[in-house]
């Protein structure tokens, strides 16, 4: 296996690095480097603004979408280019992550199922950050089981109307517009009677909540909506296709997010080497080299196979399950190195203002980060399923609900 750029290669990333170096908000780097796990350091400025900033100077070199077409704001590059790019632009790529749903997500399902015309108008604006979009697809009963959803759309003459309830939408605080899985047939089993829509996160009738979490951020929100009408032209895919186009959204989820998750284990290697611990540093306590030594083991497996990925991309090829495995072993893995970071630290570790304890705030953001990981964009027993019964081949899991219609699936309301 060869992980070397070839020469083309070699001169896009030349290309890349030169424009980064060139354009990037330096003065932003030191703060953005020291980033906490689930937040964004932007030195005290407004981190919409300057995110929204550095999109669209990207966009405006041709650096926004990489992999989109030019003509609806992307460059038309391969995946491996894309990949050059991301390693390139480093830190500064943290301020693209309230992009990440909009470009990773809904950009190319704009692009598989709305018409010329709706990715004309939206999809540069979409790429250049001048607007943002969220996913409404989690519902309060269940996330996993999106198929179970229960948000209703009812057809009134060249209209929808929407009833109904969303959960963990990320971003929606922030966003301009959504796409949004309804119910249109209760009477069909429950892929068969889904619709998807995208629509103005202004329309009257949708009212956002945002959610306080644990780790005092508020990433994600409720989306209620009450009578909220969508024209019939922002369909997405046929009435009753709402699955098959719900599919192309997760498959890009998956590759979105799956890709480049951080471990904590670089992390941990630095404290470990500057903690006192028994007269000595906690480096030198067999008990710590021997997990230190585990971690590492697992954190450089996880490259490697990121770096099978590339590879593969790179040779034209589509990556495998690399994106499950890799979320599934890195989420864990944080959980993990984060509660022993914190261990180790003793009581030193509820100190969590980083101008007074950068190590221990850092260790709590990702102690308060690592469940989210495990969860979001399919939790670990939905991605273990899938390698069981998709990679590995072993018998489906239990399905009491698979045919029936929707409407006679037992429930508890
Ligand atoms: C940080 C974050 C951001 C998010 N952003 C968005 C967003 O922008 N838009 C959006 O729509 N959603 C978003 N979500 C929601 C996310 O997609 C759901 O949380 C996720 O799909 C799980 O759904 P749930 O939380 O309802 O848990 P449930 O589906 O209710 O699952 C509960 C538990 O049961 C287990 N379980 C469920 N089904 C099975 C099964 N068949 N076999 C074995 N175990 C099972 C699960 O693994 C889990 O442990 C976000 C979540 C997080 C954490």
């Amino acid at each position: 296996m060869d992980f070397n750029d070839t020469p083309q290669e070699a001169e896009f990333r030349a290309e890349a690095r030169a424009w980064i170096a060139a354009n990037a908000p330096a003065h932003l780097h030191d703060a953005l480097a020291s980033s906490t796990f689930g937040g964004l350091n932007t030195g005290g400025e407004d981190p919409i603004e300057v995110s929204k900033d550095w999109q669209k100077k990207k966009a405006e070199a041709g650096w926004a979408c990489l992999m989109w077409p030019t003509e609806y704001g992307g460059r038309g590059a391969s995946p491996i280019e894309n990949v050059i790019w991301n390693q390139e632009e480093g830190v500064y790529g943290k301020l693209s992550s309230m992009f990440i749903i909009g470009h990773g997500m809904c950009g190319p399902t704009m692009i598989a199922y709305a018409s010329e015309e709706q990715k004309q108008r939206y999809l540069p604006k979409l790429a250049s950050g001048e607007e943002v979009w969220c996913q409404l697809f989690s519902e309060p009963h269940g996330g996993s089981d999106l198929a179970g959803l229960r948000t209703r759309a009812e057809k009134d003459g060249d209209e929808w109307v929407i009833n109904g309830q969303k959960i963990w939408t990320s971003g929606a605080q922030n966003s301009d517009y959504g796409i949004l899985i309804t119910r249109t047939d209760p009477n069909v089993a429950k892929h068969k009677g889904l619709t998807m829509f995208f629509l103005d996160m202004r329309s009257p009738g949708v009212d956002i909540r945002p959610i306080k979490q644990v780790n005092g951020q508020s990433g994600f929100n409720e989306v209620y909506f009450d009578d909220v009408r969508i024209p019939d032209a922002q369909r997405l895919g046929a009435v009753g296709d709402g699955w098959r186009v719900s599919l192309t959204t997760l498959m890009n989820e998956r590759m979105a997010i799956g890709g480049s998750i951080p471990t904590g284990v670089p992390e941990l290697l630095e404290l470990v080497q500057s903690l006192a611990k028994d007269g000595g540093s906690a480096i030198e306590d067999p008990a710590v080299r021997s997990k230190l030594a585990d971690w590492y083991a697992k954190s450089a497996g996880l490259r490697n196979t990121a770096s099978r990925a590339i590879s593969a991309l790179s040779k034209g090829d589509i990556p495998g399950p690399e994106n499950s495995i890799g979320k599934l072993v890195a989420g864990g893995l944080m959980q993990d190195v984060a509660k022993f970071g914190m261990d180790l630290q003793g009581f030193g570790s509820v100190l969590m203002d980083p101008k007074i304890a950068e190590g221990s705030a850092r260790f709590q953001a990702m102690l308060l980060r690592s469940p989210a990981v495990r969860i979001e964009g399919g939790t670990d027993q939905i991605l273990r399923n899938i390698i069981g019964e998709r990679v590995l081949g072993l018998p489906d899991d239990m399905r009491a609900d698979k045919g029936l219609p929707f409407n006679e699936i037992p429930s508890g309301n």
